[in-house]
């Protein structure tokens, strides 16, 4: 074992300089990073894992992020909006499994039809579970009073990825443009703090160009906002993007998931009572992946229940796992995968960020 990582963990003093020391370790030596947040996620989580129903709304975007493949530009994409009926369906599904709570992610649109569109999803979503759904939304920047509107109708939760804190990286991965401001995009996350959301950010982990300096940044960043909730995985290469021209110069698969993986070891111990998300796109990357997340301190998985005829359609990026699965098969492989992490599913809790709770109280 490396003395160093040890003494590093033991002081509990995570500076920029010290994370990108933890972060630059090899697998040997990052065993005490691994074992540490292990007892950390079960002295401040214990073993439950929260479930989040994932509804893929609609793949209609305005933006044109240079990593994403339903950025607006990609025509070989067949647009879709899930009607109000197959969304009830999802919704109803999500409510009998006991599931607990939703997530309802989509391209970003700031029309007021879209709105609207939102509004009544919550409403029904609120009415349809007599208020005992959690609901997260993941729908992109919008103005502040739209963010109220959806907290008015419902809405508990928001995540919105920085995907990097380092501006300028942020404009190697986005046009740069108006509308892909990154201070726009700050301002979108204090304001969602402001609305009285539980606010999730996240980053993409093996970005070309990405330091590890920038990650350790990153993880200085999400503290510094002091966020409830993070939602961090591996970028993930997808042909039809601008993106894909880089790939020669990405780590290899298996570098950007063990990075991801110490990333969110890393963030459980500095910010100990937060939700962290297993995310899908380390499913993408090697088999057993959302596994080994909640082995590394994440607590939250988002089972896919998106109707099984639009799945295919909201391909972010290569080989994202399930698009061939109805919803009901995603529900056993996430009980199953959840008893290997040696973890239980916590069915019909919310699973509210146990950090947001606690910073109502202290205010
Ligand atoms: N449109 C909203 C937004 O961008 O905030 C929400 C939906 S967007 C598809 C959700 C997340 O997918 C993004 O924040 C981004 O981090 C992730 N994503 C998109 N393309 C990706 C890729 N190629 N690899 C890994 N993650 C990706
Ligand atoms: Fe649109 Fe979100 Fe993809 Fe960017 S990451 S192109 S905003 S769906």
């Amino acid at each position: 074992m490396n003395s160093r990582v040890e003494h590093i963990i033991r002081e509990g003093r995570f500076d920029k300089e010290r994370l990108v020391e933890l972060l630059s370790c090899g697998a040997e030596d990052s065993k005490p990073i691994f074992l540490e947040a292990a007892k950390v996620k079960k002295k401040y989580i214990g073993d439950a894992v929260h479930l989040r129903g994932l509804i893929e709304l609609s793949n209609i975007c305005s933006k044109n992020c240079l990593y994403c493949g339903i950025r607006r530009d990609n025509k070989s994409v067949k647009r879709y909006s899930i009607g109000i009926n197959d969304v009830e369906k999802a919704i109803q599904f999500a409510i009998v499994n006991n599931f607990g709570s939703i997530v309802i992610q989509s391209g970003e649109i700031t029309s007021g039809l879209f709105a609207r569109q939102i509004e009544q999803i919550l409403i029904k979503a609120t009415c349809m579970s007599q208020g005992k759904l959690g609901i997260t939304l993941s729908c992109g920047e919008q103005s502040k009073a739209t963010y109220e509107r959806w907290k008015i109708a419902g809405a508990h939760r928001y995540l919105l990825r920085i995907e990097s804190s380092n501006k300028k990286l942020y404009y190697k991965i986005h046009p740069n443009n108006q509308a892909h401001n990154f201070e726009n995009r700050l301002q979108s996350l204090t304001d969602l703090q402001s609305c009285g959301y539980q606010t999730g950010t996240g980053i993409m982990i093996g970005l070309p160009e990405q330091s590890l300096e920038d990650l350790a940044n990153d993880l200085c960043f999400m503290r510094e906002l002091d966020i409830d909730m993070c939602g961090m995985g591996p970028y993930v290469e997808h042909e039809q993007t601008p993106l894909y021209m880089l790939r020669k110069h990405l780590l290899p698969k298996s570098e950007r998931v063990f990075l991801t993986l110490k990333m969110i070891a890393l963030l459980r111990i500095m910010m100990k009572d937060i939700n962290i998300a297993s995310t899908t796109a380390l499913q993408a990357m090697v088999d057993g992946g959302r596994e080994k997340a909640l082995r590394a301190g994440a607590n939250i998985l988002m089972p896919n229940i998106t109707p099984g005829c639009f799945r295919d359609d909201y391909a972010l990026y290569q080989n994202k796992p399930g698009t061939q699965e109805e919803a009901e098969d995603s529900k056993i492989n996430m009980d199953a995968l959840i008893k290997r992490a040696g973890c239980y599913p916590a069915y019909g809790e919310k699973g509210n960020s146990q950090h947001f709770a606690q910073r109502q109280i202290l205010s």
